[in-house]
Order: C-alpha cells, then sequence, then structure tokens
C-alpha cells in the first residue's frame, strides 16, 4: 500500500500499547514502537507518550536515542508530545532543565497537582473537531508561555494553554489515549500525511 505512513510510538515508558492501540484503529496507519535507532527510522512521525518525562528522558539517554531524534525533530519529522511528551519538547521547563528542547514553549509540571487530581472535561478544539471531545488531564502539565510568532494555540482550559502547534510539532497536556476519542490521534495522523505527500 503506497499511501500508508508509519507512526512510531516512543517505547520506554508510560502509555505506550494504548497509543499502538489507538493508531492501529486508523485507516492506512502502521503503527511501530520504537527503542532503537532503527526503529526511528522507520517511523514517518512519532508520538512521544505521557508518563515520567524525567525517567524517558533518562532512557533516551541510555539508548543513545536522544540526539538521533532531536536531530529528526529538527529535520521536520511531525511529533505529537502528550503530557510527559509535551514536557520532553519544550523548551523551556518552570525550575528545570530541557530536555529535546525543540519547541519555543515554556512548560510547568504538575500544573494540575496529583494522581488524585486527575479529571476529564468536555472541550472543544476547533482545529481538531468541530464537536467537544474528552480532555483527560493526569498529574499534567499546562504550557505557562508561548512564543505565539511561532506557536499556534489550539486549546486554552480555564485560562491555560493546553494544546499547541509549532508547524510539524504538536503537544497536548491531556490523554486522548486513555479515551474512546480517536479525534487527536487523526488530527496527527494527518500532519504526518501532509509532511510525507
Ligand atoms: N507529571 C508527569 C511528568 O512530569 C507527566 C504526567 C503524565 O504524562 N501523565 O513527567
Amino acid at each position: 500500500m503506497s499511501n500508508q505512513i508509519t507512526i512510531g510510538v516512543l517505547s520506554y515508558q508510560g502509555s505506550v500499547e494504548e497509543h499502538l492501540h489507538c493508531l492501529e484503529q486508523l485507516p492506512n496507519v502502521r503503527a511501530i514502537p520504537v527503542k532503537t535507532l532503527a526503529a526511528l527510522e522507520e517511523a514517518d512521525g512519532l508520538i512521544l507518550p505521557g508518563g515520567e518525562s524525567t525517567t524517558i528522558s533518562k532512557l533516551l539517554d541510555i539508548f543513545g536515542l536522544m540526539e538521533p531524534l532531536r536531530k529528526r525533530i529538527e529535520g521536520g519529522m511531525p511529533v505529537w508530545g502528550t503530557c510527559a511528551g509535551m514536557i520532553l519538547l519544550a523548551k523551556e521547563i518552570v525550575g528545570e532543565p530541557a530536555h529535546l528542547a525543540v519547541m519555543d514553549i515554556t512548560v510547568r509540571r504538575n500544573a494540575y497537582g496529583t494522581q488524585l487530581d486527575s479529571f476529564t472535561e468536555l472541550v472543544t478544539v476547533p482545529e481538531i473537531c468541530t464537536q467537544p471531545i474528552p480532555l483527560t488531564f493526569i498529574r499534567a502539565p499546562w504550557i505557562e508561555k508561548a512564543d505565539e510568532k511561532k506557536v499556534q494555540i489550539l486549546c486554552r482550559l480555564h485560562g491555560h494553554i493546553v494544546a499547541a502547534r509549532q508547524g510539524h510539532m504538536l503537544v497536548t497536556s491531556y490523554h486522548p489515549e486513555v479515551t474512546d476519542d480517536r479525534h487527536t490521534h487523526q488530527y496527527f495522523a494527518n500532519m504526518v500525511v501532509s509532511s510525507a505527500e
């Protein structure tokens, strides 16, 4: 199938299986776990899942993927960071050093409190879906600051930015992979298709 795209999920820690499962439900998408350089090279686009950003960052270093991944993203590979993934992509993290440091946003970790403060809210994210979709927040970060000359704000919730896009980079504070809603996965798959064209 010539119109098939391959989307990887960085598979060190966090909601890996959940994202792979969501991708498998999309037409013309092949989903692969990515842990090695060889797998990264196969991917047309990559999801950085939620989990623990400090742990995923350490594993990126241990597996030698931090630099190759940064290069691929800087070279234009579409990437979507959910929650911890958003933290990995940010150029600035309040009070801590950055990781991949590729996107012009400042994030605040655990901005919504602890696991016990997790919540889901129905919200319209016009760029992604004209109907409200469920946004689930689990020890989520928010975007404290974004360079709005470069970054498109996709969603604000109670005054805080929770979804944004900078060209081929998408970030969401929320976790669509724990809901039945596939609009954000489809939106990212469309970004991968357009970049492959
Ligand atoms: N609190 C986590 C972190 O700082 C992110 C939580 C998540 O991805 N669900 O990395």
